[in-house]
């Protein structure tokens, strides 16, 4: 929460909750941190938790739980069928969304697989104001092609525009003329745009999107994983939303939008997942696909205390209290970075930081992946993990020509109600590190590259061995400090 701190100087985001379960961290010596980020192959994501200091990979599925949450596991009804857990689950959705009817999944990527299924076709198109990695392989996996259509703005690195996540209107409907509705399988709005920054998408555009959808009678899905930092921002940022509640936000759009679905690692601070709408005969449309992938209609693959869990955390996305923590520490490492001259995504979004990586080695091509190679150096640095959001997050074309990504962005998730404000100063103050001894930082080339989601497990080495010379350079700079 924002307070007045008494002396200017002083001014830092203030928790709302005390934590009272703790985990003991890992700083490895610098040496060590360089042979486990080459035996990762590069790849933040194959880096062992032990290794790292601060892990800001994601905010999926990381984010800490509440005393509630703890406490509404033990309540947890097993049962194969009709759970009473379910019935709490329903509850839930129905006070944050004011829908009456919900299908379990277990993560938000199976909601994505259910919906392509039921609706994608072969040489239809899905629209959407950004792809998500999981998202697009899903679409095209069957036969769709994916559209963006995020406005310009979005796409600039460095802006004050507050709605960076939003639709292009008129290129929507042209594009709709274009291929005709028919062609459509349907429009997706992403919530807190995950792959651009985590940049929200203004109430006014998404209810104009759903109104261009019904008037074209196509479909408009809301991609709700990342709506509580979106709906932070539309609180702090957008004029009608000031004077609203944080529920009448989310029933205004469940209103208006045909399906929503979110991943619980994110929107509700657990685990799981789930597809709601306010009509009956979509829901019921999409039934027969949870048994067949997920589970009974009443767990859809979550195991019971994950479910309770969620439920409670689903009441607490609509308290302002949480909500904010997220998008205000991210707002703070930003703005310690842009005081720093760290180029980094601006205005802060949700989800995390977001460093600009062609700016911060623009002589490393796309093709050497410059912000994986960021990515390392900054485990060298710092024992942090965070996240390419570039190039090898890419899928290259059919024909195997790569795909360049239009932002090369290292992304520095920033987990909710895990991490204290001295956490959050170091990773600037490494990163600054980084920025300064950035003449060091050169590319990398695969060693193993997988022909889908590559990124996930793909593995990559230093072309030269500027490495060695990073961590060499550190020596010199911390002495014998971590
Ligand atoms: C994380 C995420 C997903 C996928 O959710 P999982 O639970 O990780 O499968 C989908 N969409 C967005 C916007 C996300 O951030």
């Amino acid at each position: 929460m924002s307070v007045k701190f008494y002396r200017e100087e002083h001014q830092v985001p203030l928790e709302m909750h005390k934590v009272r379960v703790v985990q003991k961290l890992n700083l490895l010596p610098v040496e060590e941190r360089l042979k486990a980020i080459q035996a990762a192959g590069n790849n933040t994501f194959l880096l062992q938790n032990h290794d790292i200091y601060m892990d800001m990979l994601t905010d999926s599925g990381v984010n800490a739980m509440s005393d509630r949450q703890t406490a509404a596991m033990h309540l947890a009804d097993d049962s194969y069928a009709g759970s009473e857990t379910f019935n709490r689950l329903k509850k839930a959705v129905k006070a944050v969304f004011g829908t009456d009817d919900l299908l379990p999944a277990h993560q938000g990527r199976a909601c994505e697989n259910i919906l392509a299924e039921a609706f994608v076709k072969p040489g239809q198109v899905a629209i959407m104001n950004f792809h998500f990695t999981t998202t697009k392989a899903h679409v095209t996996r069957c036969g769709g092609d994916v559209i963006e259509l995020v406005a310009k703005k979005g796409l600039e690195p460095q802006s004050d525009d507050p709605f960076k996540g939003d639709f292009d209107l008129d290129l929507l409907r042209s594009t709709i003329e274009q291929y005709g509705p028919e062609k459509v399988a349907f429009v997706r709005v992403e919530a807190g745009t995950n792959l651009i920054g985590g940049q929200p998408v203004s109430l006014a555009n998404m209810l104009a999107v759903a109104d261009i959808c019904h008037d074209y009678g196509i479909l408009s899905v809301l991609d709700a994983s990342l709506l509580q930092d979106n709906v932070y921002f539309m609180k702090t940022r957008e004029a009608q939303c000031k004077y609203m509640t944080t529920k009448e936000i989310y029933h205004l759009l469940a209103g208006k939008m045909d399906l929503i679905y979110f991943s619980s690692r994110k929107l509700g601070f657990a685990r799981g997942g789930a597809i709601t709408s306010r009509n009956p005969a979509l829901i019921k449309s999409l039934m027969e696909y949870i048994p067949l992938y997920e589970g009974f209609l009443t767990y859809g693959g979550m195991d019971v205390r994950s479910i309770e869990s969620v439920a409670e955390g689903l009441y607490e996305s609509l308290d302002m209290d949480y909500i904010s923590q997220g998008p205000e520490f991210i707002a703070y490492l930003v703005k310690e970075l842009d005081d720093y001259g760290v180029p980094v995504i601006k205005p802060a979004g949700g989800l995390g930081a977001h460093l600009n990586c062609s700016e911060i080695v623009p002589e490393v091509p796309h093709s050497q992946y410059p912000a994986a190679a960021v990515g390392a150096a900054l485990y060298i640095a710092g024992g942090i993990r965070g996240m390419e959001r570039g190039t090898m997050s890419e899928q290259r074309e059919p024909d195997g020509t790569e795909r360049y990504a239009e932002l090369e962005l290292l992304r520095l998730a920033m987990p909710r109600r895990v991490f204290t404000l001295s956490q959050v100063k170091y990773c600037a103050d490494r990163v600054k590190w980084v920025w300064d001894n950035r003449h060091l930082i050169g590319g990398l080339q695969w060693t193993e590259e997988p022909s889908v989601l590559r990124f996930f497990f793909g593995r990559m080495k230093e072309i030269g061995h500027w490495q060695e010379d990073l961590a060499s350079k550190f020596r010199e700079d911390f002495g014998d400090s971590l």
